[in-house]
């Protein structure tokens, strides 16, 4: 298929919205009131940190939402006042972060359901306005719903445009896409689906195998069956590694793609020598900015002297994760949460361990003057954090 032209004539249809509607003064009060916060603004304006008894908070200096999620949250809250009585869909959550989906909901905006791990568009019907989230969504998605007849308001971050205009850039010199990212998320999903040839490569210890393969050859059949999800259709390891692009899921770990990015350089460099390189590597910088300050505020928060952490965030956020892993390598007591009412009380919090279930932990708020570090995702809202620093004070004073 041929996703650039289609992308290009999407653009030009007047069923297809990528701007607001008008609607931000009305939107700005309202998303002010849900998920801003006059605590956090008081820390903000602290220094990033506040003193209260025996608790001393330290926020990281970058935390919480970036532009693309508050432009996303504000689309999404625009189309309901621009559509009022229309039915209206979102093809999947708007951004990783429960209370923010849940308004949603309240605003009587359906989620698209996924049955059998399929998405049931049966449900959509033509004239119905469809919202696809910051992440964007699947060229083959935008196509169905386009060639349903739908009203579609695209709220795709442009930081993730600019990936998938990357990775337009390799399919058209005919290199294979490998991208930084996880197989299964809805950005690296749609991201794939406008390449050709690709590979999903999950972090470094994959990329090293890769490497190591293009260099020395290997197990075909234990290569297809390590990447098995993350190639596209008919990816040949021995035929389709020869030349490629870098390309990234936004919200990765910044220091592991620069390093991902630099060992495929290096890789190609041995095989094919300086003069032949530029026929075989091409990179673009595409590690969004908000993930960017994020993670270096994160990196300064660990190097303080802190009893214990919190990272709140969904827990399918894969930044929060990326924040919760700086956390838990420094060996800090880290507790990734989604929400206040994960803190169940002084004793007892439930939080989701890296790569582990949700459990309890018990005896998590040591007795006496504590330090804690916070932060949170991008799809965080101020008050989302602001309720469990206040809890945490009300804890300790309690
Ligand atoms: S984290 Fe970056 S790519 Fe993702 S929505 Fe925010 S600004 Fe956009």
């Amino acid at each position: 298929m041929d996703t650039k032209a289609f992308k290009r004539s999407l653009q030009k249809s007047e069923n297809y919205h990528r701007k607001g509607f008008g609607h931000d003064a009305e939107v700005a009060g309202v998303l002010n009131n849900e998920y801003q916060s006059d605590l956090i603004q008081t820390i903000r304006n602290n220094n990033y940190v506040l003193q209260k008894g025996e608790v001393t908070i330290r926020l990281a200096e970058a935390f919480g939402f970036c532009w693309g999620v508050e432009r996303a949250v504000a689309m999404a809250y625009e189309t309901r006042q621009h559509f009022p009585t229309e039915k209206i869909w979102i093809t999947n959550e708007i951004i990783h972060n429960p209370s923010v989906n849940q308004h949603l909901r309240y605003m009587n905006v359906g989620f698209i359901e996924v049955i059998d791990d399929k998405k049931d568009f049966s449900v959509v019907n033509t004239g119905d306005v469809v919202i696809l989230p910051a992440f964007g969504a699947s060229v083959q998605e935008m196509q169905l719903l386009n060639d349903r007849g739908c009203t579609i308001v695209d709220t795709t971050c442009p930081w993730v445009s600019k990936v998938w205009n990357s990775v337009e850039k390799h399919k058209k010199r005919d290199y294979t896409s490998i991208i930084h990212g996880k197989y299964n998320h809805e950005e690296t999903i749609a991201t794939s689906s406008f390449a050709d040839k690709y590979l999903i490569v999950l972090n470094m210890a994959q990329a090293q195998y890769v490497s190591n393969y293009m260099l020395n050859g290997g197990d075909r059949a234990e290569f297809l069956s390590k990447f098995h999800n993350a190639y596209s259709e008919g990816f040949d390891p021995d035929k389709d590694l020869e030349r490629i692009g870098i390309a990234n899921q936004t919200t990765m770990l910044k220091s592991e793609t620069e390093q991902i990015g630099k060992l495929f350089e290096q890789t190609l460099l041995k095989k094919y020598g300086p003069v032949e390189f530029n026929n075989h590597f091409m990179s673009f910088n595409t590690i969004c900015d908000a993930t960017q300050e994020r993670q270096d505020a994160m990196l300064n928060l660990v190097e303080e002297d802190l009893s214990l952490m919190v990272v709140i965030g969904g827990f399918n956020s894969s930044n929060t994760t990326h924040l919760q892993e700086i956390a838990i390598e420094r060996g800090f007591d880290s507790y990734h949460i989604d929400s206040v009412d994960r803190i169940i009380d002084a004793n007892a919090i439930e939080h989701k361990p890296l790569a582990q279930d949700i459990q309890i932990q018990e005896n998590w708020l040591p007795e006496g003057a504590i330090t804690v570090g916070v932060t949170s995702g991008a799809s965080t809202p101020d008050k989302v954090v602001a309720d469990v620093i206040k809890k945490i004070f009300d804890l300790k004073t309690s």
